[in-house]
C-alpha cells in the first residue's frame, strides 16, 4: 500500500492535467504532510481511476497546483450495493455513514420511517465524509448520498431487481401477525448463501424499530427478504455494519478478491 497521500479531486484527470487544490487539500498536502513541488500525491475523481500525480506550484498556504501524470489503477468493476437506513442522532449517522463508505456501499439512501426520530439529514456534510472515508480506505469512487425519502418511497424507487434485504430484529416472533412460519425473517447469511449474485440494498430500521404496519407492509412488496442478525437486538449502527459485512463476504467484493476475479471500485 503506497504512503503517498491521496486525495479525491473532482477535475477529470488525465496525462498531463493541472488540478488546483482547494483550501483544505493544501492545507493538508504543503502544512499537516509538508510536500514541496516536486512531490508525488495520489488523486481520484469517482471517473477515470487512480493516477500518479505531482506538486506543480505552491501558491502560499492555501492553494495550490499538481500536474497528472500516469494512471495507477483503472476505475473497474463496482459493488452494487445500496444501504437504505434511518438517519440516527448526529453522531451515529456519521458512523454508519463512514462505516458504509468503508465498506464499499454505492448508494446511502436515507428513509423517514414511523419511529425516525431525527427529522434532518445535511447531505452535504455526509456527502463530506463520504469523501473522507473514500480517500483514506483507498476506495476508487464516494457512494452517492440521496436526499431523504418516506421509505415505502425510497423502496418504490428501485428498480424491481434489486433485493432487499429487511434487517428485522423481532421478524421471527410466532404472536405477532408479521411473523409466524411464512413471514418469518431468516437469518441473514441463509438467504445469502441462496442469492450469491445479483443487485442488492440493505434497509435498516431506526433505534425505535420498525412499527407493526411497516413490518406488515414490507413484508407485501416484491423482492423484500426480511432477515435476522442473530438473536440479540443490536443498535441501528451495529447491524448496518453487521448486514453489510455478511453480504461483502457472501455475496460481494470480498469473495471476489478472494477468488481473483478482479472486480475492482
Ligand atoms: N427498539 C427496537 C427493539 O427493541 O426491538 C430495536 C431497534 S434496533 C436498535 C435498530 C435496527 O437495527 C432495527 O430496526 C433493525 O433494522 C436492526 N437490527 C438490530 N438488531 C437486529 C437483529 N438481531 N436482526 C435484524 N436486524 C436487527
Amino acid at each position: 500500500m503506497s504512503t503517498r497521500p491521496r486525495l479525491f479531486v473532482p477535475t477529470d484527470l488525465m496525462a498531463g492535467s493541472p488540478v488546483a487544490l482547494d483550501e483544505s487539500q493544501s492545507k493538508y498536502l504543503f502544512k499537516v504532510m509538508r510536500l514541496n513541488v516536486g512531490q508525488e500525491v495520489r488523486v481520484f475523481n469517482g471517473r477515470d481511476g487512480e493516477w500518479l500525480a505531482r506538486v506543480h506550484e505552491i501558491l502560499g498556504k492555501s492553494a495550490g497546483i499538481l500536474k497528472v501524470e500516469t494512471q495507477l489503477r483503472e476505475q473497474g468493476i463496482l459493488t452494487d450495493l445500496h444501504l437504505l437506513f434511518a438517519p440516527l442522532k448526529k453522531t451515529r449517522t456519521d458512523f454508519v455513514v463512514e462505516k458504509a463508505t468503508e465498506l464499499g456501499v454505492e448508494v446511502l439512501q436515507p428513509v423517514m420511517t414511523e419511529y425516525t426520530q431525527s427529522d434532518r439529514v445535511r447531505v452535504d456534510r455526509l456527502e463530506k465524509l463520504t469523501m473522507e472515508a473514500a480517500e483514506q480506505t483507498e476506495r476508487l469512487n464516494m457512494p452517492r448520498v440521496l436526499q431523504p425519502l418516506h421509505l415505502i418511497k425510497a423502496i418504490e424507487a428501485l428498480p424491481s431487481d434489486r433485493r432487499v434485504y429487511f434487517c428485522d430484529e423481532r421478524g421471527d416472533s410466532e404472536e405477532e401477525d408479521w411473523g409466524g412460519d411464512d413471514n418469518r425473517a431468516r437469518p441473514m447469511a441463509d438467504v445469502l448463501n441462496e442469492h450469491k449474485k445479483g443487485t442488492a440494498a440493505v434497509l435498516v430500521g431506526p433505534e425505535g424499530g420498525f412499527s407493526p404496519q411497516e413490518r406488515k407492509m414490507l413484508r407485501k412488496m416484491e423482492g423484500i427478504y426480511p432477515v435476522s442478525l442473530g438473536p440479540r437486538i443490536l443498535r441501528a449502527e451495529t447491524a448496518a455494519v453487521a448486514a453489510l459485512t455478511l453480504f461483502q463476504a457472501l455475496c460481494g467484493d470480498w469473495r471476489a478478491a478472494a477468488d481473483g476475479s478482479g472486480v475492482d471500485e
